[in-house]
């Protein structure tokens, strides 16, 4: 076997990734990021996904929902514009009507049948650049099929459940590893392996995070990692580098979070809030 290369990814690393503000920019400039998502009891995954996007610093965020979210958006996240489905729970069509910049594909979602085929058909014709998460990746574990359809360079944010759905268990972190490798080789695609130390895999390559604590294993910490990646390609960073760079912001914004919170006590908003402590921190 031959020995993994493997990036180990701290501030060091991220530093020439990081695109600064020029002083003469305005909205338009960094993109218009979309977070499709959310089912009747969990609009929330949606919020936390789109404040995690314009967080990240996306010039605007629309939330396509279900009926049903249409409210709690508009009064909870006044920053963003909500387009909804025609079903009142759940979504059953992906028309977004207009070109995103980056469009973050699941949190929330349910894997309800209308909704696995609304993907299908939303996959059959979008070019966009596309993040898939949580229920986005198990309606596609549900019909495999829609692997091939993903666009070159789609980024998978997986938790172990969600992974072990989509390729099959594995014997050991060794055979987890060369499966994930293969998955990404053989479909153009990026996997960002949650956990402690979460692995982005494209290909052979492997950047392994350093940022993060025990304080992230909360509800909701996910769908705000969803949101920044999904941000940070829609203004303008490839989405290799939006993987690894938003795994490494999200993770400093939670050990910059936990100093006032506890692990305990860190809940996903915490995450959000602390995003621009973690931009700071770069400087
Ligand atoms: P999800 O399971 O989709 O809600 O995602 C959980 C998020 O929290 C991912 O970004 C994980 O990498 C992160 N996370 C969970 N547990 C830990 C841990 N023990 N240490 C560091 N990060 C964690
Ligand atoms: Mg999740």
């Amino acid at each position: 076997t031959t020995p993994t290369e493997a990036d180990l990814i701290g501030k060091q690393e991220v530093l020439p990734i990081y695109k600064p503000r020029d002083k003469f920019s305005h909205k338009g400039n960094f993109g218009h990021a979309v977070i499709i998502g959310g089912s009747y009891g969990k609009i929330g995954a949606v919020n936390l996904a789109s404040r995690g996007a314009l967080s990240s610093g996306a010039g605007l965020i629309t939330t396509y929902t279900p009926k049903c979210g249409y409210i709690p958006l508009q009064s909870n996240f006044p920053e963003a514009m909500v387009l909804t489905d025609d079903e009142e729970t759940f979504i059953s069509n992906m028309n977004i009507g207009f070109e995103a910049s980056a469009i973050g594909i699941g949190v929330g979602m349910g894997t309800h049948k209308k909704t696995v085929s609304a993907l299908e058909a939303f996959l059959k014709q979008n070019k966009l650049p596309l993040v898939v998460d949580a229920d986005g990746l198990n309606c596609i574990s549900k019909n495999k099929d829609l692997i091939s359809l993903l666009p070159e360079n789609t980024v998978l944010t997986p938790h172990p459940k969600e992974l072990e759905r989509l390729i099959g268990n594995w014997d050991d972190d060794f055979d987890k590893l060369s499966k994930v490798k293969a998955f990404s080789a053989k479909h153009k695609i990026i996997v960002v392996l949650k956990g402690a130390n979460t692995i982005t895999v494209m290909g052979d390559k492997l950047y392994v995070n350093t940022t993060g604590n025990p304080g992230l294993a909360t509800a909701g910490t996910g769908d705000v990692l969803t949101g920044v990646i999904t941000g940070l390609i829609a203004q303008g960073y490839d989405p290799l580098a939006a993987s690894v760079f938003g795994v490494y912001l999200h993770g400093k914004a939670a050990d910059i979070a936990v100093e006032d919170f506890g692990y305990q006590s860190l809940i996903a908003s915490h995450v959000i809030e602390a995003l621009g402590q973690a931009y700071i921190d770069l400087f």
